[in-house]
């Protein structure tokens, strides 16, 4: 029976919460999707279910998180999380209050903590305030997001125009003082017929104090961070044994694949170092501008290396080169092609028995995942911050997910060379 059953609003986000908890000793599975009414409980102490819900219609968002609550409950899951971004991602319309309403009332809970700090990323909560790094949140340049565009930084105003329930501060002071002290203020906020309490937290002394203060609560709503401090809030109470690794996978042994369809600056830089390491095949989608073929091109350039034992795959180009294939074959019609290409190229190379499976951008992630059907991930350990390694067992099949922008320059050599040290 897990304690944690979360409800994440969207892929990589999941990945990220699941990776925080995994690291504070929690094991934890990422579930892709709704999952199925009859699917059985996991065998973990954390279940992330990811959904696409932060910029659905609201009614959309609030069914399938829902539908997630029935599952999670129906697994017996004590604690209820709704992951959200933390920087707060939503709109005067929601869907953070929105479907925080839904689950309060689906639990019948009253208070609910809400906090999407997270300082090791530069997400702080001050006075109800969210900055990112050392700019207000409506500076930072989320006030431009081409669908959530953030223009006020107060959390209570911001959730306050989502609900109509009413929106209360534990402030910094608080938190400061404790444990007891933010028990005190939750009870006496949650006396005052408060719905949601905004809590700041500007360090991860203050989200671990945040973590004993709330574990008892039967809701709560935050980023990664919140979660910080719960697996050590868990043990303390007896619900989490001390057990080993947490973060243990299976050896998977096998050929090793990195497909890579990220064109950010993290990924060009990181396809540059791989290509230098591994044999490596660049997608042509102008020469091929057709999915199945450009997928073709690669898939037999693959079989020739039969010697080689990691292969690297990109259409990864430079802004320029960008922006020429999008001249001819326009925009999103690109991005389908190349996607479906690299669905096709891992469900080949899958096939061929590669086991190790790294892939670099967001869309590209969710293209390669949806065409190997996948609906469960056991979270292993981290790569670089909010990217683990993953085990795929519908599959046997090694898997990390790199959304463009995350990753040292050295990303994939690291990765690989952490499965090889392992047993
Ligand atoms: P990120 O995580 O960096 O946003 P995504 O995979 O989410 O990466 O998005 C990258 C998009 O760019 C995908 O739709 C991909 O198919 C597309 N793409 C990749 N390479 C090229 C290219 N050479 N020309 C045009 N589009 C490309």
């Amino acid at each position: 029976m897990p304690i944690l059953g979360a409800i994440a609003d969207d892929v990589t986000g999941a990945t990220d919460l699941a990776a925080m908890l995994v690291n504070a000793g929690a094991r934890t599975v990422q579930l892709l999707g709704v999952p199925p009414a009859d699917a059985e409980s996991p065998d973990a102490d954390a279940v992330v279910v990811s959904l696409k819900s932060r910029t659905a219609p609201v009614a959309w968002a609030v069914t399938d998180s829902l539908a997630s609550l029935d599952r999670l409950l129906g697994w017996d899951a004590r604690t209820i999380y709704f992951k959200v971004c933390s920087t707060f991602d939503s709109t005067d319309r929601g869907n953070i209050g929105p479907v925080a309403d839904a689950l309060r009332e689906a639990l019948g809970t009253r208070l609910v903590p809400v906090c999407p700090a997270f300082p090791a990323n530069g997400r702080t909560v001050y006075q109800g305030h969210l900055f990112v790094g050392t700019a207000l949140l409506n500076e930072s340049g989320m006030e431009n997001h081409p669908l959530t565009p953030m223009r006020d930084a107060n959390l209570v105003r911001v959730l306050g125009r989502q609900t109509r329930e009413r929106v209360g501060l534990v402030p910094f002071a608080t938190v400061e003082r404790g444990v007891e002290a933010v028990r005190a203020a939750l009870a006496a906020l949650e006396n005052d017929s408060v719905a949601y309490a905004i809590l700041d937290s500007v360090s991860d002394a203050q989200l671990a104090t945040l973590g004993e203060a709330i574990a008892d609560y039967r809701l709560m709503v935050g980023g990664s961070g919140l979660a910080l401090g719960l697996p050590a809030a868990w043990r303390r109470r007896g619900w989490l044994s001390a057990r080993g690794d947490a973060a243990r996978l299976p050896h998977v042994p096998g050929r090793a694949a990195i497909l890579a369809g990220s064109c950010s600056r993290t990924t060009l830089a990181q396809v540059a170092q791989a290509r230098a390491c591994f044999a490596s095949f660049a997608l042509d989608p102008l020469a091929h501008p057709d999915a199945d073929a450009l997928a073709a091109a690669a898939i037999d350039w693959s079989d020739r290396q039969a010697a080689e034992p990691t292969l690297l795959i990109y259409a990864s180009a430079s802004p320029e080169r960008v922006a020429e294939v999008q001249a001819v074959l326009g925009r999103d019609r690109a991005g389908e092609i190349i996607e479906q290409a690299f669905a096709t190229i891992a469900e080949a190379l899958v096939a061929r028995g590669v086991r190790r499976l790294i892939v670099a951008g967001g869309e590209t992630s969710g293209a390669v995942v949806s065409r190997l059907g996948l609906a469960r991930l056991v979270i292993g350990p981290t790569i670089d911050p909010g990217v683990p390694w993953t085990f795929a067992p519908e599959r046997d099949l090694l898997l990390a997910l790199k959304s463009g922008n995350f990753g040292t320059t050295d990303f994939f050599t690291k990765a690989l060379t952490m499965l090889e040290a392992r047993p």
